[in-house]
């Protein structure tokens, strides 16, 4: 047996305990106050806590701090200023501002000009209204605004038709459409090398977190700083579509001890340049033997994948489960991901570990709402809801669902703990004075075992029936309670993790390359690469784009990024505060109520097959 094989379940333990760490403090306090926890840092706030640069190299910094650089000002009120200027040459009083914008693009040409001298003689001093960059290195570069303008397309997630609203409603000229794309590749190269420096160093923080909760996986990496280690990643796929032609998909892989994106895959199904030579073959504007010619030298096409969606997502993760021992020295012999993942049966069909299994974990969220759909369709079909005590009503149906996801999350890395509290969550609503059922609550949360623990008599079920269950409607619960407890299952969801993450790195990834327009593979890139960037280190991760786009940072950008950041930490804290959870799970328990009680109101309306 391998070295590592022993190691990895060692590891696995480890770090599911590790995992539970977090969680495990958490307590449900009651059966009845389900859900709530005590506040933990949130995986945001760890990730940019632990960011290991400074935020502004401290030698910059009086530079980078310096005052505003920009100003957008009405023409008119320059001319009000200078209209009082005596003139150098005349004395005459009044000077005037006359713009020249020409094939400046965002920038402009200000000419100051006195309105009395004539002929050769007539004062005049011009300058641009924007620097340009590496203005040591060439006297023809860019000039910083329009670069600066380009960047904010990209943050604003638009195209080149953005800056045209820009000018349209400002009133002023806008880049050239090649200069556009001149400076769009600039901008790409370097968001794409942005992504690319912060996925190392999370595979280097990753290294380091599992050495620092495995003695073993420390003692290898001390002999080898390059051996191989495992761990276990959440996989999940995203598309980019436009009609039928052309669309892209992104593959992320997300650490799930750390939280940290670890790798990505893009696939595309379409190529720019090779489209526009097919269109001019077709019209005869390319010969058969030029395009060849022209096909032969094409070596960065962007095309590099066929066949569905669905294809692309197993595709993806095929490609980065066989590119992880030899790229980054690492296994991903965990994979999180959907239920419905196809992805997890062709990576282990490609065998990309001789010698070693890939084990599927189960994101708890579907479990969750299936716990949530057996309980609903039995409480109509079975007829148990209603009006009266111990009747499963809607509420009922939520507080129980949200039970079982706390027991699941609560218990993670503990199988045997996790069934005990899943069935104590259906047996503690069912007891009676007559008949307690309190033997599998925890007594941290059961208000009949705090009783007994500390000697009291307990006080009467009747002062604790809020969830109470009928012994005839809880009888009715307990095959789903089998069949959502069976081993097989919670095996799969022991370590209590979601895709959430996942979900939420898919949605600013398009958030930073809009569905609704027409981009080329480099821009999936570089919209991938900066949200995994200010996924894994926060907002500020655009500070060194910047930098490197030799555009001068100012106290303000510095201020928002941290501002950003600083929301966001403050936002996942308070997801995780006890006080918002509860009122988070009233709320959405009353809008569901709500729903159910007007779907049943309205009767059938709309299902599949229910057109014809
Ligand atoms: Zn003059
Ligand atoms: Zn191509
Ligand atoms: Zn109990």
């Amino acid at each position: 047996m391998p070295k590592n094989r022993l190691c990895r379940r060692h590891l696995s333990k480890k770090r599911i305990s590790q995992l539970s760490g977090a969680r495990s403090s958490r307590k449900q306090s009651d059966a009845d106050n389900l859900g709530s926890e005590t506040p933990q840092p949130s995986a945001s706030a760890r990730k940019l806590l632990c960011r290991s640069e400074p935020l502004v190299n401290e030698e910059d910094d009086s530079r980078s701090r310096a005052s505003q650089k920009w100003l957008l000002v009405h023409i008119a009120r320059l001319n009000e200023l200078v209209s009082e200027l005596v003139c150098p040459k005349c004395a005459g009083v009044g000077l005037k501002v006359i713009i020249d914008s020409q094939n400046l693009g965002f920038c402009s040409s200000v000419l100051l000009e006195c309105s009395h001298c004539e002929g050769d003689d007539k004062y005049q001093k011009s300058v641009y209204t924007s620097t340009r960059l590496q203005e040591e290195s060439r006297g023809d570069v860019a000039f910083d605004v329009n670069v600066r303008m380009v960047l904010l397309a990209h943050e604003l997630g638009m195209g080149y038709a953005a800056l045209k609203k820009i000018s349209k409603v400002l009133g002023i000229p806008t880049l050239h459409l090649k200069t556009y794309q001149r400076h769009d590749r600039k901008v790409t190269v370097a968001e794409v090398d942005r992504g690319l420096a912060s996925l190392q160093r999370s595979r280097e923080q990753i290294r380091q977190a599992y050495a620092d909760i495995d003695p073993e996986v420390a003692q290898l990496l001390s002999e080898d700083e390059e051996a191989v280690i495992n761990i276990g990643v959440s996989f999940d796929g995203t598309w980019h579509k436009r009609g039928f032609t052309f669309n892209y998909g992104i593959g992320v892989c997300i650490d799930i001890l750390t939280g940290l994106v670890i790798d990505y895959e893009i696939l595309s199904t379409y190529c720019h340049a090779c489209a526009l030579k097919i269109i001019a073959k077709r019209e005869g504007k390319l010969t058969a033997e030029e395009y060849d010619r022209w096909r032969k030298s094409h070596t960065d096409c962007a095309k590099n994948f066929e066949g569905s969606s669905k294809a692309m997502e197993q595709e993806a993760a095929k490609r980065m489960w066989a590119r992880s021992i030899r790229c980054y020295q690492m296994r991903y012999t965990e994979m999180l991901s959907d239920g419905d993942s196809s992805a997890f049966k062709e990576v282990v069909a490609s065998n990309p570990y001789p010698g070693y299994t890939v084990e599927k974990l189960e994101c708890i969220n579907p479990a969750h709402k299936r716990m949530g759909t057996a309980l609903r369709k039995i409480s109509t079909e079975s007829r148990l809801g209603g009006k009266g005590l111990g009747k499963l009503k809607a509420l009922k149906c939520k507080a129980l669902q949200n039970f079982y996801r706390g027991a699941i999350i609560n218990n993670s890395g503990c199988l045997d703990k996790m069934k005990t509290e899943i069935w104590a969550g259906l047996l503690h609503n069912m007891s009676t004075d007559e008949r307690p059922l309190h033997t599998r609550c925890s007594p941290a949360w059961c208000w009949y075992r705090q009783a007994e623990e500390s000697g009291l008599p307990p006080e009467s079920h009747k002062h604790h029936n809020k969830n109470f269950l009928a012994h005839e409607v809880g009888k009715k619960l307990i095959p789903i309670y089998h069949r959502m407890s069976s081993d097989s299952l919670l095996k799969r969801m022991q370590h209590g993790g979601t895709q959430n993450a996942n979900e939420c790195l898919n949605s600013v990834i398009w958030s930073r390359c809009p569905k609704t327009v027409f981009v080329g593979k480099g821009r999936v890139e570089a919209a991938a690469s900066m949200a995994i960037a200010t996924f894994n280190e926060g907002a500020t991760a655009m500070l060194s784009v910047m930098e490197k786009l030799w555009l001068q940072t100012t106290a303000i950008t510095i201020d928002t990024c941290e501002e950003a950041d600083a929301v966001r930490i403050a936002k996942a804290s308070r997801f995780q505060s006890a006080h918002i959870k509860q009122r988070r799970l009233t709320m959405s328990n009353a809008k569901k109520v709500n729903r159910h009680k007007q779907e049943r109101e309205e009767g059938p309306t709309y299902g599949a097959g229910m057109a014809i």
